[in-house]
C-alpha cells in the first residue's frame, strides 16, 4: 500500500521495498490468464520472456541492470495492455565459474577437490549454492523485476536435469552426439575442455620466429618458416606453401625434417597458405592450431599431440619432455641456433587466447571428447531465421549470426569438472561397450554386466541454458504452462551473447520443441563509462548498480539505463546522468504534489459544461499526441527514445508550463477550476502510466496518493473505466484520433509560449528585476484574438504589468525608447530602452537575423533532401511550416532594422 501521508519529498528508501512486496504479495506479478486456473481462456495470446539466467553465484553488475530494466519494462507495459504476462526467473549454475568459487574455498581449508572426493565436493557445492544462490535473486528484485517468482527455476533443479538427460539420450539416438579426439580449447590450469566462447584474444607483443626447414635429401636447401610459438615444431606433420606460389611450388611431394627431433614430414600444397604472410610458407601442426588442424583433416595429415594435461611437453617432444611450454620454447630456439637452424627473430603482436576465468593462456588441444554434430541444427535455426520466424532486432545482427552458423564447427559439450550436469553414458568393463539412458542404469544394455561406470565428465554449461525457455515451462513434459506460454515471445539480452546462448536456444528449440523458442531476439548493447571506455576493474571505471541505486534510487538507475539504449548500441553511463535521472524522480514527485494538494480545495463537482482553455487543449493535444508517439516508438522498439519524450513533455510542458497556468486557473475558483483540477489530475494519470515501464516505484507511489485524494474528494476526478487497484495494473493509455481542433491550439498555445520566453529572455539579458512588471505593446495581424484572450496568463507568465499591456492589429510606427522583439508572427515592444545601448541593440537584432537566416537555410536544405520523400508527410509538414515562420521572422526583424535606421 503507499504511505498514506503525501510526504514533501520523495524518499525512495522508504518506498521501494514496500512497493515491492506489496505488488509481490498482492499476486500482480503473474499471468492474468493462468492455464493452472479453472477460469483459462487459452484462445488469449500470451506475452512471454525467459530471463537470461544469472549465474547463482554471481553479483549484479550493470549488465545484468540492463536486460533486467528492459525486460521489467517490456513486461509492465504488455501487462498494462491487458495481455495475460509471464517472466520466467530463474538462474544458471555456472559449472567453472562456481566450481572455482568452491574449491577456492576449499583451499583455505589446505584442501582440493581431488582429496575430498566427488561426493563430497558437490555437497559443499550445493550448501554454497544454498548459502550465496540467494544474493543475486534478491538483486534482480531490488531494481523492480516483476517476475512470476513461483515459477522461478534453476538449471540443475529436478525438472531441468530430467530436460538435459532427454536432451543428450534424444541427440545422441539420432547420431547428433559422437564421443572423439578433435582439436578443442584447453584450459592447463582448470584442466578441462572450455568453449570457444570463453575464450578472449588479447592483443600482446611477442616475437616472430624465422628458420630452416631442412630438406631430407639436401642438406643444403631449406624452405624458410615463422612460428610464433617455437614449442609446436615438436607436433608439426607436414609445411604448407601455396600451389601456385612460384619459389616453392616445386617442393611439393618432397621430405623435409622436423628440427632437433628429425622426424620426416612431407611439403604440401594447400589454397589456404597466404602467400604474403611471413615467408609465405607454414609449419602445419594439426595437433595444437584449428586451422592446421583443418588442413590436417584435409590432408590426412598425422595428428601429433605433445603437450599434457598442465601444458608440458610429453614425450611426444622427445628431449623436451616434462618442460613447461614456455620453458621448452626458449630451450628449443636455443637449440635451433646452435644447429644453425634459425634465420632471425622479429617483434610481433599477437593474438593469445586466454580464459574468460582466470586469464590464463588456453592452448588448442586435441583431446576425446562429447560434441554435437552441429550442421543439421545450425540449418534449421539458419532456415528459421531467413524465413522471418525469428525477428532479430536490430536486423543488422541478423548478418552476423548468418554468418556465425554458417560456419560453425562441431560443439564440444564435455568438461572435465564435477559441477554440473553430468553425462549419462555408462562404459562397461566386460564388453567395452556404452549404455546411454534417460535413467540411471545398473547394468550394461548390451552385455548385462553390472560392472559399469559413469562417464566422469559434465556437460557444458551452454547446453542446459539451451533448452532454457522450454525447460523451464515443464519440458519434456506436456504440461499446461508448455502448452500455453511455449514458444516464448521475447528474448532479450545483450549483442555478445547472440551465438553462447541465443544461436543454442534457436538451434535445441527447434531440434526438441518443433518449434521456434520465441518470435523476436531483442539485443541492447554494451554499458561504457561516461567517456565510452569498457568498464574494468583495471581502469577503476566500474559502476556498481548497488551503488548507485542506495545514492540515487532504482528508478534513476533503470530511467537512465533506458533511455540511453538504442538497440543493438553501446551507450555510456555517467554517474552525473543518474544523479540528474534522480531528479526528473523528484520532479515527478513535486509536480504530481502540487497536483495532489489541490485536489481538495477544487470543486467536487461543475456548474457547466467545460469551458476548457487554450492551456487545457494545449495540454491534452500534446498528452494524446505524446501517448500516439510512444505506442509508435514501442512498437518499433526504441524504447530509450520514447522514454526521452515522455521525459521532455513532462519536464517542459507539463511541469514548467501547464502547471504554471493552472496555479492562475485554479484561483479563479468555480467550474475553471474544476476543470483545472481535472485536467491536471487526468494529465498526471496517464504520465504516470506511461512513466511506469521505466519507473516504476516513483510512479506506483505518486499513483497511490493521486487515487486516494481523488476518491477522497469527488467522482468526477475517476479515469474512464475506474481506479484499478495498482498503476502496475492500470490500463496502458490508448492512442485516439484527433478530432480536429488540436492542431490549431497547440500552434495558438505554442505563440504564447513562445512570447513568454521571448520577453523572459530579454528580461534575463537587461538584468529586468524579476519581480518587476512592466508595460507591453504586442503588435499581430493574425493573432491579436489569441493574445487578448490569454493576456492575463501572458501577463502573469512574462511579469507584465496587465494595465499597461496593449494589444494591436498593427502598428504605424514602432513606440519609441522601446526594444523590439519579433516572435514569428508577433512583433513585441517593452520600453526598456532607458536600460540599453542603442549599438549593443542593433547588434542583437542582427545577430537574430542571422540566427534566423541560418535557421532558413538549414531547412531549405533538409527539404531540398531525400528527407522529404522519406519521412512521414506529417514530419515533412512541421519542417515546412518552420521554415515559413522562420521566413516571417527574418522579414520582421529586417524592418526593425530599417527602423533603426
Ligand atoms: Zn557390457
Amino acid at each position: 500500500m503507499p504511505d498514506q501521508t503525501l510526504p514533501k519529498t520523495y524518499n525512495f528508501k522508504a518506498t521501494e521495498e514496500r512497493i515491492y512486496k506489496w505488488w509481490l504479495n498482492n499476486g500482480y506479478f503473474k499471468p492474468v490468464n493462468d492455464p493452472n486456473n479453472a477460469d483459462f481462456d487459452p484462445e488469449v495470446k500470451p506475452f512471454v520472456i525467459s530471463i537470461p539466467p544469472p549465474n547463482v553465484t554471481g553479483e549484479l553488475h550493470l549488465g545484468h541492470a540492463m536486460f533486467v530494466a528492459m525486460e521489467d519494462l517490456m513486461i509492465r507495459y504488455h501487462r498494462m495492455k491487458g495481455v495475460p504476462t509471464l517472466w520466467v526467473p530463474g538462474s544458471d549454475h555456472a559449472g567453472i565459474a562456481t566450481q572455482l568459487q568452491v574449491e577456492k574455498s576449499l583451499a583455505k581449508e589446505g584442501l582440493t577437490r581431488e582429496e575430498i572426493g566427488r561426493e563430497e565436493f558437490l555437497k559443499r557445492t550445493w550448501a554454497w549454492k544454498e548459502k550465496y544462490g540467494g544474493i543475486i535473486t534478491d538483486q534482480v528484485k531490488r531494481l523492480g523485476a516483476s517476475c512470476d517468482w513461483d515459477r522461478e527455476r534453476f538449471t540443475l533443479d529436478e525438472g531441468l536435469s530430467i530436460a538435459v538427460r532427454e536432451a543428450f539420450v534424444r541427440l545422441y539416438q539420432k547420431g547428433l552426439i559422437y564421443r572423439g579426439p578433435r582439436l578443442i580449447n584447453w584450459s592447463p590450469g582448470l584442466k578441462t575442455a572450455v568453449s570457444d566462447l570463453e575464450v578472449e584474444y588479447a592483443e600482446e607483443p611477442g616475437k616472430l620466429y624465422y628458420f630452416k626447414y631442412r630438406f631430407v635429401d639436401s642438406e643444403e636447401e631449406f624452405i624458410p618458416v615463422a612460428t610464433t610459438r617455437p614449442e609446436t615444431i615438436l607436433g608439426d606433420t607436414a609445411v604448407a606453401v601455396h600451389p601456385e606460389d612460384d619459389r616453392y611450388k616445386g617442393y611439393i611431394g618432397r621430405k623435409v625434417l622436423v628440427p632437433v627431433l628429425d622426424r620426416q614430414i612431407p611439403v604440401i600444397g594447400d589454397d589456404y597458405v597466404d602467400l604474403e604472410f611471413g615467408t609465405g610458407a607454414l609449419k602445419i601442426t594439426p595437433g595444437h592450431d584449428p586451422n592446421d588442424y583443418d588442413i590436417g583433416q584435409r590432408h590426412g595429415l598425422q595428428v601429433i599431440s605433445v603437450l599434457d594435461e598442465s601444458a608440458r611437453i610429453n614425450a611426444y617432444g622427445g628431449p623436451y619432455a616434462g618442460q613447461d611450454r614456455f620453458e621448452a620454447r626458449e630451450i628449443l630456439w636455443q637449440d635451433m641456433q646452435k644447429a644453425g637452424l634459425v634465420i632471425k627473430e622479429e617483434p610481433y603482436t599477437l593474438k593469445v587466447p586466454r580464459s574468460q576465468r582466470g586469464g590464463e593462456i588456453i592452448e588448442p588441444m586435441v583431446s576425446t571428447q562429447w560434441f554435437v554434430k552441429i550442421q543439421p541444427l545450425a540449418e534449421a535455426a539458419l532456415a528459421a531465421v531467413k524465413d522471418d520466424k525469428i525477428q532479430i532486432v536490430p536486423e543488422r545482427f541478423t548478418k552476423v549470426y548468418y554468418n556465425w552458423l554458417e560456419n560453425i564447427q562441431d560443439w564440444c559439450i564435455s568438461r572435465q569438472l564435477w559441477w554440473g550436469h553430468r553425462i549419462p553414458v555408462w562404459y562397461c568393463a566386460e564388453c567395452d561397450q556404452m549404455t546411454i539412458s534417460r535413467q540411471d542404469p545398473t547394468a550394461c544394455a548390451h552385455c548385462g554386466s553390472k560392472n559399469i561406470h559413469q562417464d566422469p565428465d559434465v556437460l557444458d554449461t551452454w547446453f542446459s541454458s539451451g533448452l532454457w525457455p522450454f525447460s523451464t515451462l515443464g519440458w519434456p513434459e506436456s504440461t499446461p504452462d508448455y502448452e500455453y506460454f511455449y514458444p516464448t515471445t521475447m528474448m532479450e539480452t545483450g549483442y555478445d551473447i547472440l551465438f553462447f546462448w541465443v544461436a543454442r536456444m534457436i538451434m535445441f528449440g527447434l531440434e526438441f520443441t518443433g518449434d521456434i523458442p520465441f518470435d523476436t531476439v531483442y539485443l541492447h548493447g554494451l554499458i561504457r563509462d561516461g567517456n565510452g571506455r569498457k568498464m574494468s576493474k583495471t581502469y577503476g571505471n566500474v559502476i556498481d548498480p548497488l551503488e548507485v541505486m542506495n545514492d540515487f534510487g532504482t528508478d534513476a538507475l533503470r530511467f537512465t539505463l533506458l533511455v540511453g539504449s538504442t538497440p543493438g548500441n553501446d551507450m555510456n553511463l555517467s554517474i552525473e546522468r543518474v544523479e540528474a535521472n534522480r531528479n526528473f524522480a523528484n520532479k515527478i514527485w513535486n509536480a504530481g504534489r502540487f497536483v495532489i494538494s489541490n485536489i481538495n480545495i477544487s470543486p467536487v463537482k461543475p456548474l457547466a459544461e467545460p469551458d476548457w482553455t487554450l492551456a487545457d487543449s494545449w495540454i491534452w493535444a500534446r498528452l494524446q499526441s505524446l501517448i500516439k508517439d510512444v505506442e509508435r516508438l514501442f512498437q518499433n522498439y526504441q524504447y530509450g527514445e520514447a522514454g526521452r519524450q515522455i521525459y521532455d513533455f513532462f519536464w517542459s510542458e507539463f511541469a514548467d508550463w501547464y502547471l504554471e497556468v493552472a496555479k492562475l486557473q485554479l484561483a479563479e475558483g468555480g467550474d475553471r477550476a474544476f476543470y483545472t483540477i481535472q485536467t491536471l489530475s487526468r494529465v498526471l494519470d496517464l504520465c504516470l502510466r506511461l512513466l511506469h515501464p521505466f519507473t516504476p516505484f516513483v510512479t506506483e507511489e505518486l499513483w497511490g496518493h493521486l487515487k486516494l485524494a481523488s476518491q477522497d474528494h469527488s467522482d468526477h476526478l475517476t479515469p474512464p473505466g475506474g481506479w484499478p487497484e495498482a498503476l502496475i495494473l492500470a490500463q496502458w493509455p490508448e492512442s485516439r484520433s484527433e478530432e480536429g481542433w488540436e492542431t490549431e491550439k497547440v500552434a495558438h498555445f505554442n505563440i504564447i509560449r513562445e512570447v513568454v520566453r521571448a520577453i523572459r529572455n530579454i528580461r534575463a539579458e537587461k538584468n529586468v528585476q524579476p519581480g518587476r512588471r512592466i508595460p507591453a505593446t504586442l503588435v499581430s495581424a493574425d493573432y491579436s484574438e489569441i493574445l487578448m484572450e490569454q493576456s492575463t496568463s501572458l501577463s502573469a507568465l512574462a511579469h507584465l504589468d496587465h494595465n499597461q499591456l496593449t494589444i494591436l492589429d498593427s502598428i504605424q510606427k514602432k513606440p519609441a525608447g522601446n526594444i523590439a522583439l519579433v516572435v514569428g508572427p508577433v512583433e513585441i515592444y517593452l520600453p526598456l530602452m532607458g536600460l540599453i545601448d542603442v549599438d549593443e541593440e542593433r547588434s542583437r537584432l542582427e545577430k537574430d537575423l542571422s540566427d534566423t537566416n541560418a535557421q532558413i537555410e538549414r531547412l531549405e536544405q533538409l527539404l531540398a533532401s531525400p528527407f522529404t520523400d522519406k519521412a512521414p508527410q506529417a514530419v515533412v509538414q512541421k519542417e515546412r511550416d518552420k521554415l515559413r515562420d522562420y521566413e516571417d521572422t527574418a522579414k520582421r526583424l529586417k524592418k526593425q532594422l530599417e527602423d533603426f535606421g
